[in-house]
């Protein structure tokens, strides 16, 4: 049971637009009560054209922090006193942290979990990235965290389908310009390649560092092919996302290959269409829910300031996630397992997540 508001609430919270199904409340409120923390999580919708304002009056009002989702996590970086490396290349901030000099100044600075979150969940499902061959379905927002992710963990040949092609192009000259910039690997190639199966087995040559990235129209064909030969298929497009739960980026009838990892970082249904597909055919499915719930423990884990245990706060958020999943949508196949499921109460009864002792100290 979570504290009663009082004068010493610590708050945070996120800010998007629309920001009314956010999974997130729950599931740090479930963490903060499991922590014993005095702190609240909230909602906030703020409108596209005040982020700037929104952002400057929260850490005037003495939040703590806050996550930043759709549409602003691009927008919110003008009102930043300063940015991380990974925040930076990726254009993209999605938390907040809000501290006070000596002097009493507020100073603002802006993250981004999303990378460590789905890199994190990545191995902690016993995927290493490192030497890997990876199709990144999307090119979008996500995609990019994941791409950033995937080059900086050492996978040694990624190819992005998108749709709109030339938003792939795009984020691969981004990201690999970036790292370039930053000491770090990746190239280009062409987007052109009438062979498609050979952008995924490259020349000797390719296969040590650095790595090579190339971009394809995403069809039916291009992605069974490339799928062949890849070690890890990931879904950052929106298909298959509730309500459109039917929808799924695997052509319908072609086997998924036994010995490819599915990834999918859309999470409600948390059993995608896609998913499923991948586990039929016997291949490896990881769900979205747990980069959700780690980028979340990585957000909580730098406001708090404790060495929280990222390891057991992730799994407590994602069983409140997955709980919440269960029950918002009626049409969701996973409600078929929900005897798997134990209520929200007994999952977060806070006895996995141990607050450690050891504080570190308040930054300045
Ligand atoms: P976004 O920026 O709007 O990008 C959407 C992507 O989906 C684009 O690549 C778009 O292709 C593609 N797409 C949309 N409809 C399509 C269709 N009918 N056929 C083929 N491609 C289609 O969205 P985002 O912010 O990247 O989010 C993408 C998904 O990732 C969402 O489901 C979101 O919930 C999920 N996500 C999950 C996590 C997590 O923690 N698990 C974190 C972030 C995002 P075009 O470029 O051609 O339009």
């Amino acid at each position: 049971m979570g504290f009663a508001i009082n004068g010493q609430t610590q708050l945070i919270g996120v800010i998007g637009w629309p920001i009314e199904h956010s999974l997130s409340p729950a599931m740090h409120n479930a963490a903060l009560d499991a922590l014993g923390l005095n702190w609240r999580y909230v909602a906030m919708p703020v409108r596209p054209d005040e982020v700037v304002t929104a952002v400057r009056g929260l850490a005037a009002l003495g939040f703590r922090g806050c996550n930043v989702t759709v549409p602003h996590k691009p927008a919110v970086i003008p009102a930043l006193d300063s940015v991380s490396p990974e925040a930076e290349a990726l254009g993209a901030v999605n938390t907040l942290v809000f501290t006070r000099d000596g002097e009493g100044a507020a100073h603002i600075a802006g993250h981004n979990t999303d990378v460590a979150g789905f890199i994190g969940d990545l191995r902690a499902n016993g995927f290493e990235p490192e030497g890997r061959r990876i199709v990144v379905v999307g090119a979008g927002g996500a995609a990019r965290g994941v791409v950033y992710g995937l080059l900086r963990a050492g996978a040694v040949h990624i190819v992005v389908l998108n749709r709109t092609v030339e938003r792939a192009r795009q984020l691969v000259e981004d990201l690999t310009q970036n790292d370039r910039k930053q000491e770090a690997r990746g190239k280009i190639e062409g987007a052109d390649n009438e062979n498609p199966a050979s952008c995924i087995a490259p020349p000797a040559s390719c296969i040590a560092p650095p790595a090579s990235c190339i971009v394809h129209p995403l069809t039916d064909e291009t992605l069974v092919e490339l799928a062949r030969g890849a070690d890890l298929l990931v879904n950052t497009t929106t298909v298959g996302m509730w309500p459109k739960v039917e929808g799924c980026v695997w052509p319908e009838g072609a086997p998924v290959p036994a010995d490819l990892t599915v990834y999918d970082l859309v999470y409600n249904p948390p059993e995608t269409r896609l998913l499923r597909l991948a586990r039929q055919s016997g291949a490896r499915a990881i769900d979205g829910l747990g980069m959700l719930a780690r980028q979340g423990a990585l957000a909580l884990d730098l406001w708090t300031e404790q060495a929280l245990n990222v390891e057991a706060v992730t799994a407590l958020m994602r069983r409140e996630a997955v709980s919440l999943s269960i029950v918002r949508d009626p049409s969701n196949p996973m409600l078929r397992s929900r005897s798997q499921y134990q209520s929200v109460a007994a999952l977060c009864d806070g006895s996995a997540v141990p607050a450690s002792p050891r504080r570190r100290p308040r930054r300045k």
